[in-house]
């Protein structure tokens, strides 16, 4: 059963901890390069103070996304902080929608609010932009398009040994010029 709500104004005085559960497709969630191949979990610690809660937790989920160097494909695990205030005020909308707000306001009878578009925004803002495998990913041969990681196919050596960057000769023959010139 998905659940979109959150029903803030039947939560206990003091602390209490609510869980939801999303399918990455009920989030609705899209993004260049990257699969939700699993549910988005998200556990909030409440405490309540009369007519004023606190609500913090972590959202997380395991996203499968390309590796920028090698292109291979691999999970990530995130876990996103989340955190916003309720403030229960009669006459206030029975039905809220979290987005941005610091505090939500939310009439105190039979409040709700829909945390959704909070937790898919916190889900796609973990989404990293610069994805790798791993910090020192070797990524692919540039004359045989190998998977370095996997092994070496012999090119990378026989290139730095054999070529000079052609950057670095065409500042070396500025440099040769110029001092042609002055002297
Ligand atoms: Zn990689
Ligand atoms: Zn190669």
């Amino acid at each position: 059963m998905i659940k979109n709500y959150f029903e803030v104004s039947a939560l206990p005085e003091g602390r209490s901890s609510s869980d939801f559960l999303w399918k990455p497709e009920n989030l609705d969630l899209k993004y260049n390069n990257v699969d939700f191949p699993t549910d988005v979990l998200l556990h909030l610690n409440n405490i309540r103070r009369g007519l004023e809660i606190t609500c913090f937790g972590t959202v997380s989920t395991i996203i499968e996304t390309k590796c920028v160097r090698c292109l291979d494909v691999f999970p990530i695990e995130l876990a996103e902080k989340i955190d916003f205030a309720v403030r229960l005020i009669a006459g206030a909308p029975i039905n809220s929608q979290l987005w941005y707000e610091d505090i939500v306001r939310v009439d105190p009878a039979s409040g709700k609010i829909d945390i959704s578009p909070r937790v898919r925004d916190a889900v796609l803002l973990g989404v990293p932009t610069h994805p790798l495998c791993k910090p020192d990913c070797k990524g692919l041969c540039p004359i045989c398009g190998a998977n370095l990681n996997h092994g070496d196919c012999g090119h990378t050596k026989e290139k730095q040994e054999k070529q000079i960057d052609p950057r670095w000769e065409k500042l070396k023959q500025l440099l040769e010029n110029k001092n042609q010139q002055g002297g």
